[in-house]
């Protein structure tokens, strides 16, 4: 058997533990060296300069270019270096389709920075067909898809977009950050490149950035080389370590706060001060047959809107488990509010339009007990409503 042949919970110990043939230590050495050093003027080691290669970066590079099914993996400082990485993989004169719901940091970067070296854009619902077919140009290169989306959760066919971006020769890059490789493998759906903010669940614990490309074909990943060693926004070496370090139990973790995803979205649904709950894992939401024909699960990430900001107000002070701040991803359970978070950018008109309600709270459920969060959330709620029917 080959590390190929593992299921990803193997995959995710043995890509991680390197026994050291000289020690036998099992976990690769932090190896914390800029420079190495060459046989002779004529002989060249595999190692010369750590922006160039690393042999801890290399570990963690072929551990998620295995996790995802790719034929290369790369390390970047943040999630936004290796997302600005991929699109410097387009020139002057190009265009890109990038989809709506976006993450407001590529939003931020396509709409803001790119336009200053020439590169075009153009923003649709990727799950409008018609809009997207009509959205490519002579010169469009690429289409940048995120599924599930941020917040509402919508969920966006990857193997309809990649049939089309394909047929007008343009390449697929899909942020993966949500569903990570254990629930979603977007190259196997046809996508060209995949991205990650490795800040989230692949490292888990609320500690570190860090970015992640992963390619399918090797002329795409000596072309983000390339960029990778010439840019050289690489993932410093101590944090390539920490990061396989939160890839070893990245499965457990995950399934884990998926289960207690899916428990408190049904939860919460059946809640009176709850209107809505997003979460590809309810069965009666609408993107749950398309989830679950193309991943392997509804993730641990859930938004649900109780009715309006005071609410929202008053949840946030009641609460004693959740954290409340940005981020996603970690053991602990983070409630953050959007529209003064992440999407605190967008005028109140543009948030309504996409389904970024007053009332609308993003949950990324974490490892605790579920029934203490249910507890937690019943106290808080019954309070809120206590407080109403003294109004
Ligand atoms: C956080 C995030 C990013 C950006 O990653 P950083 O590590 O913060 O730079 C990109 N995409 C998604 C979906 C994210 O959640």
């Amino acid at each position: 058997m080959s590390i190929k042949d593992f299921s990803d919970d193997t995959k995710v110990i043995k890509t991680t533990t390197r026994p050291d043939p000289e020690t036998g230590a099992i976990n690769p050495p932090i190896q914390l060296s800029s420079t190495f050093v060459q046989p002779s003027l004529d002989h060249f080691g595999k190692y010369d300069y750590t922006r160039s290669g690393n042999p801890t970066r290399d570990v963690l590079e072929e551990s998620i270019a295995a996790l995802e099914h790719g034929n290369r993996g790369f390390a970047f400082a943040t999630g936004m270096a290796a997302i600005s990485t991929a699109f410097l993989t387009l020139h002057q004169g190009d265009h890109v389709i990038v989809t709506k719901d976006v993450y407001g940091g590529t939003f931020r970067l396509v709409s803001q920075l790119l336009p200053n070296y020439g590169i075009d854009y153009t923003f649709v619902d990727c799950n409008d067909e018609a809009a997207l077919k009509a959205a490519f140009k002579p010169n469009t290169k690429v289409v940048y898809i995120e599924t599930p989306s941020n917040p509402t959760l919508k969920v966006t066919d990857i193997k309809r977009v990649v049939q089309i971006a394909h047929a007008h020769d343009a390449l697929v890059f899909a942020d993966n950050t949500f569903m990570t490789p254990i629930f979603q493998k977007p190259l196997d759906l046809g996508v060209d490149l995949v991205l990650h903010s490795g800040t989230k669940f692949l490292a888990g614990h609320s500690d570190i950035l860090a970015g992640l490309i992963v390619t399918k074909s090797k002329e795409l990943g000596d072309a983000v080389y390339f960029i990778q060693n010439a840019m050289g926004a690489t993932l410093g070496i101590s944090d390539c370590w920490l990061l396989l370090r939160g890839i070893k139990t990245l499965s457990i973790r995950v399934k884990a706060e998926a289960a207690n995803a899916l428990s408190l979205a049904k939860w919460l649904a059946e809640q009176p001060i709850v209107e809505k709950v997003n979460y590809p894992g309810l069965e009666d939401f609408d993107g749950h047959d398309l989830q679950f024909s193309q991943a392997t699960s509804g993730g641990a990430v859930l938004s649900f809107d109780i009715g309006s900001e005071d609410n929202v107000r008053q949840l946030v002070q009641k609460l004693k488990i959740p954290v409340f701040s940005v981020s996603l991803g970690a053991v602990e359970t983070i409630l953050s509010y959007p529209p003064k978070m992440s999407h605190a950018e967008m005028s109140a008109e543009e948030r309504h339009a996409c389904g970024i309600t007053d009332g609308l709270l993003r949950l990324s459920v974490g490892v605790e007990d579920v029934d203490d969060l249910k507890a937690d959330f019943k106290q808080a709620f019954e309070k809120i409503e206590a407080s109403q029917l003294q109004h």
